[in-house]
């Protein structure tokens, strides 16, 4: 008997009254998947539920920040504790200082950070201080990277825009994305060559150091270390958007993890235990330029919220108790994950590239190995949202298109991961 999703498509069907598409934010639509989107209720360790009282283990864990699991304790009681005495103040706190010399101590790059209240404000101000810093315009980015919907960023983007199909965004002025120049994610040659055609004009060249929206897609070697060398030579600036991976494969990111560092570091999405926080840093010096010290400006209301604060203060002193054999649990159920999964596909003669890092991994429908945006979008869409709406139906949550990461937590349980096994083991029989 197939689940019972009556209730979220009743308030789908009063949402799209009230809401543009019925949603908040584009993948929440389920629109490359198929179906109706869910409404969640609640969350409990591995398992979300809907309001049709559906349970699902789930592996969107809010998109990466819940390394810990849903309402994981020791997060909601850091959380209670702060509301107690009050929201928001507008003014300096003792806990934002704490967690400013938490992730100083953690992250290789970052010498002083600014906390601000999602991914997109981290990289628009990042870029901004790296104009001001450097005296420079141009910017240079990679396709299939996300870096937040601020204008000038989407250009041939990932996450949604991968999975909608948008090249770009209407209502950006054409002069906004003229200082974006748009490059092959892992090509080194093209990287080389565009680079030497702008010597002494690039404020910075950003990137997701291992990429996770056009699904996972790690650099290959070499890669960062010729923008390492290259960018420091020119004077421009390296700032990589760790807003995944930060604290996500180690509690130095992925420049811990991969041994390069970068000039300045965006984080967000564990950070804040699942509340509306992130952060950027780096280099003294050229955090130095941000006001009021120095001439670039950035400011915010609720900037170093006290519940956000908390919330990601507490979530990163549980990683740093738990250590490396934290991060080897998480990698080894991934593991299992992507083992099972590619036995399920070879029983059943379906091709899949599996890219998994960490506590990551994206499953592709395609013959191809997937290093860049040109061979992840040779994955077969429509495999995916089958395997999608199998998985659903067997209580397996997944995200809801192609172009992500699935993320496992501390609370998923082995139990849990065989019955996932399970699910997809039948999943693919549904594939061929
Ligand atoms: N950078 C990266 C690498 C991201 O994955 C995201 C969001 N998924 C962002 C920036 C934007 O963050 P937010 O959605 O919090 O604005």
């Amino acid at each position: 008997m197939s689940r019972n999703h009556s209730q979220s498509a009743a308030l789908y069907a009063e949402a799209v009254q009230y809401i543009p598409g019925g949603v908040n934010s584009p993948v929440r639509a389920f629109k490359s998947v198929g179906g109706d989107p869910l409404f969640m209720e609640r969350g409990a360790g591995s398992r979300i539920f809907d309001v049709d009282g559906n349970g699902y283990i789930d592996y969107v864990m809010s998109w990466g920040p819940l390394i810990f699991g849903h309402a994981a304790p020791r997060i909601l009681e850091a959380i209670t504790d702060a509301a107690s005495r009050g929201t928001s103040f507008g003014a300096s706190t003792a806990a934002e200082v704490t967690l400013a010399k938490k992730i100083v101590a953690a992250v290789p790059s970052i010498e002083k950070v600014r906390l601000v209240s999602s991914g997109t404000e981290a990289v628009m101000s990042a870029v901004r201080v790296a104009r001001g810093f450097t005296k420079r315009d141009l910017i240079i980015k990679f396709e299939g990277n996300y870096h937040g919907h601020s204008d000038g960023f989407l250009a041939k983007s990932g996450s949604g825009l991968a999975t909608f199909g948008l090249p770009d965004s209407a209502g950006v002025p054409a002069n906004l994305t003229r200082d974006t120049i748009t490059l092959p994610y892992n090509d080194i040659a093209a990287f080389r060559e565009a680079f030497a055609a702008h010597k002494g004009e690039v404020a910075c060249v950003m990137l997701e150091p291992i990429a996770g929206n056009m699904g996972i897609v790690p650099p290959v070697a070499g890669f960062l270390e010729t923008l390492r060398e290259l960018t420091a030579a020119d004077g421009a600036l390296l700032l990589f958007d760790e807003v995944i991976t930060g604290f996500r494969v180690s509690v130095g990111g992925a420049q811990q993890m991969l041994g390069v560092t970068p000039d300045l570091t965006t984080l967000g999405k564990i950070i804040g235990g699942g509340l509306p926080l992130a952060a950027y840093g780096g280099r003294a010096d050229i955090m130095d330029v941000v006001s009021p010290v120095g001439p670039v400006y950035q400011a915010g209301t609720l900037s170093g919220n006290p519940l956000a604060v908390a919330a990601g203060l507490e979530q990163l002193t549980i990683l740093e108790e738990g250590g490396p054999e934290m991060y080897d649990d998480l990698t080894r159920k991934i593991g299992r994950l992507a083992t099972a999964t590619q036995t399920a596909a070879d029983r059943v003669g379906v091709p899949i590239q599996i890219n998994r890092i960490g506590s990551m991994m994206t499953t592709f429908f395609t013959e191809t190995p997937v290093t860049d945006y040109t061979t992840a979008k040779t994955s077969d869409a429509a495999r995916y949202a089958k395997l999608f709406r199998s998985l659903l139906e067997q209580g397996i949550y997944f995200a809801p298109s192609q172009f992500e990461a699935a993320f496992v937590s501390t609370a998923h349980t082995d139990e849990d991961l065989d019955a996932t096994i399970a699910a997809v083991d039948k999943a693919f029989d549904g594939l061929v």
